[in-house]
């Protein structure tokens, strides 16, 4: 039984293009991945329900993890794997979710997220370490890189050997003090309207928007089961010693309940890692019912 709160396909199916994803060289929408992967799931029989919003667990019985709906319903079971996923933190900007669509906001700097930015003005937004990684890989590609942040101080959050780096780069620009007001441009993102110590308005040439503010875990229905600082789930090796015996993989503080994806502390946060993760839970699932 699958149970979503709002539709399918999670953060995939608002990728415009998801390019990284085995079996589709040319790369492949969320929205038409989801349906494909519906139609698949349907086809080995899942009984999906879809708006379903889960509120909580109750596993006071330790063999039998019952899912609690917000509408009051409780759903007994054998097992429960968690995929409730992540929210990449986003500014409050108008037009963010259209830019978002047009795939020129981008939340990771990998060889595909940057393809077609070399030699282009791009924005990296954040003052953590990610940040940085990703304003030099793309000052590496030959991109001209806007460095945002909102603190005052390049060094307050991220590491000397990026900070020397970034400052030494002739293609970086650093803007400290700095926040993001504005996104322009037709079909593509053209500008951006920055302000600066919160009196001066920048517009700044963008072709693409990198932006590494963070992301929150979709976990405080899971009441009691263990969790890093930021509130991603602790699976298997992960786990505080003596949790479990050999914990199975992807297998969580809670007996019967296994978390993957976005959801899970350590993840990759992509598409093919959360279906992997997902495949491989199920193998945990039989593990664990075969003991019954
Ligand atoms: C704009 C964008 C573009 C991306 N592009 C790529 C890309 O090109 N390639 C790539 O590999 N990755 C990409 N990613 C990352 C990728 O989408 C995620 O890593 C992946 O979707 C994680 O899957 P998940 O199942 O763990 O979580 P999610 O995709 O976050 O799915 C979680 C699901 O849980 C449901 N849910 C949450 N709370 C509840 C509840 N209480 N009850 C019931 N259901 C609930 C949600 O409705 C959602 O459907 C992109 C992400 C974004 C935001």
């Amino acid at each position: 039984m699958l149970l979503d709160r709002t539709g399918l396909g999670g953060q995939a199916a608002k990728s415009a293009r998801i390019e990284n994803y085995l079996g589709f060289p040319h790369g492949v929408s969320g929205e038409h991945l989801t349906r494909l992967a519906m139609v698949q799931a349907l086809k080995f029989g899942v009984r999906i329900y879809s708006p379903c919003a889960v509120a909580g667990l109750d596993l006071s019985d330790d063999r039998r993890p019952a899912v609690l709906l917000e509408d009051g319903a409780r759903i007994e079971s054998r097992a429960v794997i968690a995929a409730t996923g992540a929210h990449y933190r986003r500014p409050d900007i108008p037009q963010w979710s259209t830019f978002e669509k047009s795939g020129c906001i981008r939340y990771a700097a990998t060889d595909l997220d940057v393809r077609g930015y070399e030699d282009q003005p791009v924005t990296v937004i954040g003052g953590a370490n990610s940040a940085g990684q990703a304003a030099l890989s793309l000052a590496a590609r030959g991109a001209t890189v806007d460095l945002i942040i909102r603190g005052a101080d390049l060094g307050a959050r991220m590491s000397s050997y990026l900070t020397d780096r970034i400052r030494a780069h002739s293609r970086i620009q650093v803007h400290t003090g700095t926040a993001l007001r504005e996104l322009a441009g037709a079909d593509t993102l053209t500008s951006i309207v920055v302000e600066k110590s919160g009196e001066r308005h920048d517009r700044l040439d963008c072709r693409a928007l990198f932006c590494f503010i963070g992301a929150d875990p979709v976990s405080s229905w899971l009441a009691g089961v263990a969790k890093d600082s930021d509130g991603f789930v602790l699976t298997d090796s992960r786990l505080p010693a003596g949790t479990h015996g050999t914990p199975l993989p992807f297998q969580t503080s809670a007996p019967r309940l296994f978390a993957v994806g976005d959801l899970r502390s350590g993840s990759t946060k992509r598409v093919a890692t959360a279906v992997g993760e997902g495949g491989s839970a199920v193998s945990s699932v039989h593990a664990t019912l075969a003991a019954d």
